[in-house]
């Protein structure tokens, strides 16, 4: 494989400070407390103005500000650091300190395909549109840190997902910028002959070439795949231009190349996968592929393929909304999958039998259909979906079980608030998040000290704001009121609440705006006002999304709301970043139940926010009465409307009479210790279980060993049964 990018750059750089390079190309440095810092140290200008892309950096870097980083001794002292723990981590056999799954489950040495039509692992790497992606890249850090062995299969897409700017009048404006995967981290991938490794998938009508390329995740690799070659049709160089097209044609060749172009990939590179897992239906033509290969080396029967295929496969469903799950029309798998059906011995209508429900052709049917195991991911929504797909499985229990989200701690956590937990928490801490006890001296910690850290990460999230509206405003794209709506009158002495997330229609957005006047009256509240910081992208083609960011950007800026009412353009992962670091309330208002999980709110509660929210999801398990607030209970109302009207009652109320009165309620030394007395408890209840490590640990217990297994005991025998978790925790 091909390391060419790598050696290059650590060749164009002074022999002392030269592994720089190599950390350049390992994502694992976007999680490690300090080694952001060591690039931003080398140019703090350049550092943002290649938006935190330590290749751009690296290549565009004066040797000046090089040769000034390696006689930097406080430099070189983090940067031998970072280096050690880096080799420390990439080796942990030479070291003896061996990761939990090896630890307790023996070495495997087939790994666990991961398959993900997004993955949120960097804002430089913008290849997601929102929670799915950064579930997908959480978990695979979190395979990582755990050590077991994964592969993710995904997509690079030439024009990553669009970057959102909000004109004069509110209205959101998508700009599709070209990557240039020359500066991105990542690796071309090659044959064993040193040529880019080009893969066909055959269709009836025609071929469609991938080559692929691999992003380095720590200890895990990620394949990602392009059609953009001279080999293609123009069309088909385009399936992997954006994210999430509407163009059904396009989305349906997407998935072919997903899938099935996913498990050529593995093939060819060697992979033979222990487990597969299906991150939402989009990959689930991958289970047919793999059927085929069954049915073309042995010579089975489908249905013995499919069962073989099926005792491997982990799906999880990620969504109640319908445009979530996937269907194609018929008339669409004749076009493009025409002749397939042969190849799996199945006549056109059995393969349409397959997925086949009110008319179309469902992925979720499909991949639930080819999955032993199956999952959505929250205890309510696990309640919905087996509801929504019982159909399949007349006369028997819908076999899909639940395993809430959780988010990787350590790309979270603002530095200030590790060291804080490094204080208490003891050393190693990081270690033993998922373990309840790990967080039990979070009560002792001292309040004073708890709010200073909280104080810093607001004034952080203020600054980030005014260097944007500044640079903004240098450069002329903005009209005076906007520099106003981007923050720039912010007080991080004032109670300040969080909105962001993707403008879809079920995340009512517009709920904190029924009752403008009541709304003001709370942000204005002389002595003790409210801000509200609000961020999220509506989908290019939303135009209701783009018409609610509209109405709420021209209350944002009337003078009336008083630069109290913020919005954030182009909501990110570095955004995301500095926000959950810096509110004091996570805000969220989705319609039960649709939002399945939500991630968002529990990286605020890692970050000593407290959540005020729905109890859809997640926090509907999380919240305990006394970690954070609930907007309305437990019990739906049938008429939507009323369940908005009772909704709002239940925010702006909860606003008055508890959320603000306590946040300024402080004593004498001007700390509201009964604000963090709340805080300690959400802080407590909360990190441990919506980690990843918890999250990843249950996949493990529950589907990975489980289906590794499976089907082994007659072949293998003992060595199997060896290999079964003895810590389930
Ligand atoms: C965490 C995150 C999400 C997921 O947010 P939810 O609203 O909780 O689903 C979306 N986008 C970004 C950039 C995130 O960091």
């Amino acid at each position: 494989m091909s390391q060419l990018e790598i050696d290059q750059l650590v060749s164009s750089l002074p022999k002392r400070i030269a592994r720089l390079g190599e950390l350049a190309y390992n994502l694992w440095w976007t999680w490690h407390p300090e080694a952001p810092k060591l690039f931003q140290r080398i140019h703090p200008v350049l550092w943002e103005s290649v938006y935190h892309n330590p290749i751009k950096l690296l290549r565009q870097v004066p040797r000046k500000a090089l040769a000034e980083a390696y006689q930097d001794s406080r430099f070189l002292e983090i940067y031998d650091r970072v280096v050690d723990e880096y080799t420390r981590y990439m080796n942990p056999s030479v070291n003896g300190n061996r990761p939990w799954f090896p630890q307790n489950h023996g070495q495997w040495d087939r790994p666990v395909a991961y398959f993900s039509f997004e993955f949120g692992l960097h804002e430089s790497l913008p290849m997601y549109a929102g929670g799915l992606g950064v579930l997908a890249a959480d978990h695979l850090k979190a395979a990582s840190d755990l050590g077991l062995p994964m592969v993710g299969i995904g997509f690079l897409y030439l024009q990553g997902y669009f970057r959102q700017r909000i004109t004069e009048d509110g209205w959101q404006e998508a700009d599709f910028e070209l990557l240039d995967f020359s500066q991105l981290p990542i690796t071309r991938v090659n044959s064993s002959d040193g040529s880019p490794m080009l893969l066909p998938i055959d269709l009836l009508s025609r071929t469609i070439w991938v080559q692929v390329w691999k992003a380095q995740v720590g200890r895990v690799a990620l394949y990602l795949m392009d059609t953009d070659v001279a080999q293609n049709a123009p069309q088909d160089r385009q399936l992997t231009y954006r994210l999430y097209s509407p163009d059904p044609d396009t989305r349906i060749a997407q998935e072919i190349v997903l899938g099935i172009g996913g498990v050529r990939a593995l093939r060819a590179l060697d992979i033979d996968p222990i487990v597969w897992h299906m991150n939402e239906g989009h990959p689930a033509f991958g289970t047919l592929e793999r059927a085929r290969e069954f049915i073309e080396a042995e010579h089975i029967t489908f249905e013995q393929a499919k069962e073989r295929v099926c005792q491997k496969t982990v799906f999880t469903t990620h969504t109640p909304v319908p445009a979530g799950n996937d269907a194609f029309a018929i008339w669409q798998i004749d076009k493009q999958l025409n002749g397939y059906w042969e190849k799996l011995n199945l006549t056109r209508d059995e393969f349409l039998a397959l997925a086949e429900h009110n008319g179309s052709y469902g992925m979720t049917v499909l991949a639930l259909r080819m999955s032993e195991k199956s999952n959505a991911v929250s205890e309510l929504h696990g309640q919905v979906a087996r509801k929504m797909w019982s159909w399949m499985y007349p006369g028997r229990e819908t076999p899909i079980s639940y395993i809430t989200n959780g988010v990787h701690t350590r790309s979270w956590l603002s530095s200030r608030m590790r060291r804080l937990y490094d204080e208490y928490m003891g050393v190693g801490w990081i270690n033993r998040t998922d373990d309840p006890a790990t967080w039990a001296p979070v009560y002792e910690m001292p309040d004073d000290q708890l709010w200073d850290v909280h104080k810093h990460n607001k004034r952080r999230l203020a600054e980030f704001m005014r260097d944007r509206a500044r640079t903004k405003w240098i450069t002329h794209r903005q009209h005076p009121v906007q520099t106003i709506a981007s923050g720039v009158l912010i007080d991080p002495n004032v109670l300040t609440i969080g909105f962001a997330r993707r403008f879809a229609t079920y995340k009512r957005a517009a709920l904190i705006l029924r009752d403008v006047e009541r709304l003001l009256k709370i942000v204005n509240n002389p002595g003790r006002p409210v801000q509200i910081l609000f961020a999220g992208k509506a989908h290019p083609n939303d135009e209701p999304g783009k018409l609610l960011i509209q109405q709420l950007y021209r209350l944002i800026k009337n003078a009336d709301s008083a630069g109290r009412l913020v919005f954030i353009e182009d909501y990110d992962l570095n955004v995301a970043r500095y926000l959950v670091r810096g509110v004091d309330v996570w805000l969220n208002t989705p319609r039960r139940p649709y939002e399945a999980s939500g991630t968002s709110g529990m990286k605020a509660a890692l970050n000593g926010a407290l959540n005020f929210s729905v109890l859809d999801g997640w926090w509907r398990e999380a919240y305990n009465g006394k970690n954070g607030w609930a907007i309305g209970d437990d019990n739906d109302f049938d008429d939507l409307e009323m369940q908005d009207r009772a909704d709002t009652e239940s925010i702006y109320s909860t606003l008055e009479n508890e959320i603000v009165p306590l946040y300024y309620d402080v004593e004498y030394d001007n700390i509201p210790h009964k604000w963090l007395e709340r805080v300690k408890e959400s802080i407590a209840t909360i990190v441990p279980r919506f980690s990843t490590r918890r999250m990843l640990k249950q996949y493990i217990n529950e589907a990975y060993v489980p289906l590794a297994t499976a089907g082994q005991s007659a072949r293998a025998g003992e060595s199997v049964a060896q290999t079964v978790p003895q810590d389930t925790k």
